[in-house]
């Protein structure tokens, strides 16, 4: 038989995961010049685009519209995808080998780092990852219920993923109805009690992992003002010296806008969005009912490591804030895939530059590769994924050259229609979602709102007839 990538033998790729890294993968593979080639996209959920779709915040629409480039990519005749087909459960990896040359898994953070703090399962203290998975109307977690009857939540962190859920609880409900939150999210939040939100970070303003857009677009919300505390955003001495000698020019901004809020005067909104800065939990503390009450806080300051950086140290100083809910927003995480090697410290699928390294021979697993957040951790923006995938197609295409991808048995296309047809005979296709697409946004044109969303995969494939 010809080389795999000539017109009689095409290569044969399954992608694992149909989010940014999924679709920047396909993309980097079609463009190969004289490379002939067959994408299957699988994702467990009957929809794709990964946290385009179940991650963004709903208020940030524009960002939203890099689908159209990932719809143009599936456009590909050599394109297939199947939704609603889940890694492990309806097909293991030994089905993939028998069908596929290259197999790359892309299947993001799906869990939440932990604090490792008393009290952080108590009822009312939820991680961010899944009330961001609730409000945008992901199947798996759109049953969770929140207590918005509360005054007061807090949510840990202030990263990107803090400050989208500090806005959301913070929106009027006009403000949601411009966007594409859940039914349910937008009835829930537009019934919230919640008066003050507290996003607490540990490091100070200078360390602050949010954007500075995101930074200047809370002090624009309709519904809440914005405040720091002077104390807590005025520089020490190493902050200083790390913003002056910075080659960010951002970071000036960064510290300057979070200091004007310092300055904030209550504007008679009916919410108020507090920001602080060098303030750890240490303990989240209960009520009789077993509800979070309370959360103790000690004080940090900053110390330089070995490295340079300026970690948190903590002082022998504490409070505590009244809060009734809490979101811990400290980073995401990876989950391991059935019988791919994983490395549980960084929450990653074992592998260099994409490549999966085979633990016990420290070599490549032939025919194996990964890309985005599970191969690199929960970091960057939605484009950082586009080099991480095109590193690691570099990679797969080093080694067809070299002859070194997995034999299918069963490389035709249609033996693994047929296989996903008998495994899991309610799949969707890319034509399916862009049925699905067009439904959900014609629905929410009857209601005057920019998408209305299928939040259950029994009424997609209703809607699809299935
Ligand atoms: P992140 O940017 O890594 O932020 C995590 C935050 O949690 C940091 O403030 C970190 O503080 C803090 N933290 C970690 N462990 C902690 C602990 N034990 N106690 C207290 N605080 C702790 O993660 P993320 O917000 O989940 O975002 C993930 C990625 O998605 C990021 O790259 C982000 O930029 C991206 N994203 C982008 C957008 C956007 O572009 N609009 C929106 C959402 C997400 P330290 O810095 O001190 O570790």
């Amino acid at each position: 038989m010809a080389q795999p990538g000539t017109e009689s033998n095409p290569l044969r790729a399954a992608i694992i995961g149909s989010g940014p890294a999924a679709f920047y993968a396909a993309e980097h593979l079609f463009k190969q010049v004289g490379l002939n080639v067959a994408i299957d996209m699988f994702d467990r959920l009957p929809t794709p685009y990964g946290l385009v779709r179940g991650g963004v915040a709903p208020d940030h629409q524009k960002i939203k519209t890099v689908t159209k480039a990932y719809a143009q990519i599936a456009g590909n005749p050599h394109f297939r995808f199947y939704g609603n087909v889940e890694f492990g459960r309806h097909l293991k990896l030994a089905d993939l080998r028998e069908h596929y040359h290259q197999i790359l898994y892309a299947t993001g953070a799906q869990t939440d780092r932990r604090m490792g703090i008393p009290g952080e399962d108590l009822r009312g203290s939820h991680p961010a990852t899944e009330f961001v998975a609730w409000y945008n109307g992901h199947p798996d977690y759109r049953d969770l219920q929140f207590d918005l009857s509360q005054e007061r939540a807090a949510v840990v962190g202030v990263g990107n993923v803090a400050i989208d859920v500090a806005r959301i609880l913070c929106r009027t409900p006009e403000e949601l109805k411009a966007t594409d939150i859940a039914d349910y999210a937008l009835d829930a939040l537009s019934q919230s009690k919640i008066k003050e939100v507290y996003l607490l970070g540990r490091r100070g303003p200078a360390q602050a992992a949010f954007t500075n857009p995101e930074i200047k677009e809370v002090g624009e919300m309709q519904g809440a003002d914005v405040f720091t505390l002077p104390g807590e955003v005025d520089l020490d001495d190493l902050s200083q010296a790390a913003v002056a000698s910075s080659a960010d020019r951002s970071l000036v901004k960064k510290v300057e806008i979070l200091q004007g809020y310092a300055a904030s005067k209550p504007s008679g909104k009916s919410r108020k969005l507090v920001i602080r800065f060098l303030v750890s939990p240490v303990e989240l503390i209960g009520d009789e009912q077993g509800g979070v009450a309370k959360m103790r806080l000690v004080r940090n300051v900053l110390v330089a490591s070995e490295t340079g950086s300026l970690n948190a140290k903590a002082t022998d100083q504490s409070e505590e804030l009244p809060v009734g809910l809490v979101f811990r927003s400290v980073g995401y995480r990876g989950v391991p895939l059935p019988e791919v090697p994983f490395n549980d410290r960084w929450g990653v699928i074992l592998n260099e530059k994409g490549r999966v390294m085979d633990p016990d021979t420290k070599q490549p697993r032939v025919g194996e590769y990964t890309s985005g957040w599970i191969k690199r951790g929960p970091s960057g923006v939605i484009g950082t994924n586009k080099p991480d995938s095109v590193e690691t197609v570099n990679c797969m295409l080093e080694d067809l050259a070299k002859g070194a991808v997995l034999q299918p048995v069963q490389p035709e296309a249609e033996c693994v229609a047929d296989l996903v047809r008998a495994r899991q005979p309610q799949y969707l296709t890319f034509a399916d979602w862009l049925k699905l697409d067009a439904l959900e946004l014609e629905r929410g044109k009857a209601v005057g709102r920019p998408r209305l969303k299928f939040t259950r995969a029994e009424e997609m494939l209703a809607a699809l007839g299935k």
